[in-house]
């Protein structure tokens, strides 16, 4: 069996603690491979060097350090179908999917490649006599990421890119459940140029994020994952007098008014709700349809479209859509949510729980469910079931579903179908979510915004990647500066205006 390391001072490294946690094979329920689980005297020793290397990489000017960008996003192309098989090999999602999922991280590359830009200073000639201020933007020192599961190539990818177009150094502790392709992507940067030590990829569980968060190097963190880690997460960084910023989990509705073309809606369901088995942060997993007959018509649309849904493993080709969940114990997970559906009301309109692949019979799979007729008190609306569960929420009126929205604990994303313009713009205007789609199911923003939810999907200021990050992962230092041609001496006491 494949034993995988860690990658520090630019080599993969085995793990010398004799923890390993098991990384599977979604697909036949195989154990795959083992993955070390590091010890804080080689997460310490690996912070150290990367202290060490960081000081050097700050020092690199910001166009040396987007040209190794350049380079890395270069080879993260040419590499493109070797990275997106290492996801769908750890992770389960079809390879279009893991291609997809590679290519969102590059693009966040893509806006470190102009660093410079978004790195210069503010500068203010003459603010009092003989008096400039300047303010510049400089690299915290060494940070860490913690990604999840659900998008193995493109969250690592949001972390490390700006950090390090920053100047700073990372420690990147990747899902236990999917970690080769960061440690693959950590070979491309050094193979990209950039020197050893500067990315570190710790692989480990709770004690190696607990020795992050007590490291009194690590100047930032930035996590991806669930609510109550991220929440947990936020908390002790924020004690311990580090930056944090960090996003959980995610209940995303989209409201279907009764204007709103129902092919469209349906299709953009389909997309949002079952691709990557639901595993997404974005997925929509409520559909609000605002009045009967436009729920009952959007019901009538679903069914068929569900069943042609074809589930199987990323080697079975393009037409399959969606693959296993993660673990045998997040399969039992969502059908014991969907059985709580069952006893508390819901009309399990689709049943996935039975779902079986010829061959696969040991894999991870799910099959699609559908729900109407699902109220707010029920589990299967207040979890995020992050499965392949489409849960519809049957309401009277556009002012009905937008209370549903904004009273839910989550904001991460949200969506509206509508072919009304002034209700699509109030929509935006009022809802308390992060991120918004009209008439576009998954509003992911292009690398050249910043991602983001409110309310229990995100803890801290500042959004990830785009202009957000590298405000994140730089301090602010300004200076005043007075040279005394044709100033007169005498010494000022009192705290006054400069002019
Ligand atoms: P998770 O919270 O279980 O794990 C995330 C990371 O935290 C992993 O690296 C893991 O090793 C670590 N971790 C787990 N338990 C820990 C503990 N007790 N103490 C310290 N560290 C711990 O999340 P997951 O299952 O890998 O990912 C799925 C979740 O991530 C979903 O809730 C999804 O919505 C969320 N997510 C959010 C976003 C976003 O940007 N808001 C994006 C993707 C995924």
């Amino acid at each position: 069996m494949q034993e995988l390391t860690h990658y520090i001072n630019g080599e993969m490294v085995k793990g010398t603690s004799g923890r390993f946690t098991d990384v599977y094979n979604p697909a036949t329920g195989e154990v795959q491979a083992k993955v070390p689980l590091a010890t804080i005297e080689e997460l310490n020793k690996a912070i150290e060097d990367a202290a060490v290397a960081q000081v050097a990489w700050a020092n690199t000017n910001p166009q040396r350090r987007a040209r190794v960008m350049m380079k890395f996003g270069a080879l993260i192309n040419e590499h493109m179908e070797e990275l997106a098989e290492l996801v769908s090999k750890e992770h389960g999602k079809t390879i279009p999917d893991a291609k997809g999922d590679v290519q969102r991280g590059l693009e966040v590359v893509e806006v470190c490649m102009g660093a410079p830009s978004l790195l210069k200073g503010e500068y203010m000639d003459n603010g009092g006599p003989g008096i400039d201020l300047y303010a510049m933007r400089q690299a915290l020192g060494v940070v860490a990421g913690i990604t999840p599961f659900n998008f193995p190539a493109m969250i690592p990818l949001w972390k490390m890119a700006p950090a390090i177009a920053c100047g700073n150094a990372m420690i990147l502790k990747p899902s236990e459940r999917c970690p080769s392709t960061s440690l693959r992507l950590a070979e491309l940067l050094t193979e990209a140029g950039l020197p050893k030590g500067v990315l570190q990829v710790i692989n480990g569980d709770k004690e190696v994020v607990d020795g992050i968060l007590d490291n009194e190097t690590i100047q930032a963190v930035g996590f991806v994952g669930s609510t109550p880690i991220a929440q947990y997460i936020y908390g002790r960084a924020a004690t311990n007098g580090k930056r944090a910023q960090c996003f959980g989990g995610a209940k995303n509705h989209m409201i279907i008014m009764p204007d709103a073309d129902l092919d469209k809606a349906a299709d953009a369901l389909i997309g949002a709700g079952y691709g990557a088995a639901g595993e997404r942060c974005m997925a929509i997993s409520v559909a609000v349809p605002v009045g009967q007959e436009t729920a009952d018509k959007l019901i009538e649309k679903l069914v068929p479209r569900i069943e042609k849904l074809k589930v199987g493993p990323y080697t079975a080709g393009d037409d399959v859509d969606f693959g296993p969940v993660i673990t045998a114990a997040s399969k039992n997970r969502i059908n014991s949510l969907i059985t709580s559906g069952v006893e508390q009301g819901a009309n399990l309109v689709i049943d996935g729980r039975d779902f079986s692949l010829q061959g696969y019979e040991n894999g991870f799979f799910c099959g699609p469910s559908l729900f109407d007729n699902v109220t707010p008190d029920m589990e299967i609306y207040k979890e995020e079931i992050f499965g392949p569960v489409l849960s519809t929420v049957r309401t009277d009126s556009y002012e009905e579903a937008l209370d549903l929205i904004m009273t839910n604990n989550y904001g991460n994303g949200t969506a509206i179908y509508t072919a009304d313009g002034d209700t699509a713009r109030d929509f935006a205007h009022r809802v308390n979510v992060g991120m918004v789609g009209i008439n576009f199911p998954i509003p992911v923003p292009l690398s050249y915004f910043s991602f983001g939810g409110w309310k229990k999907s995100a803890f801290g200021d500042l959004n990830q990647y785009g202009p957000d990050a590298f405000k994140f992962y730089t301090k602010t230092k300004t200076v005043t500066a007075r040279w005394f041609s044709g100033i007169k001496d005498g010494a000022a006491l009192n705290f006054k205006a400069m002019d």
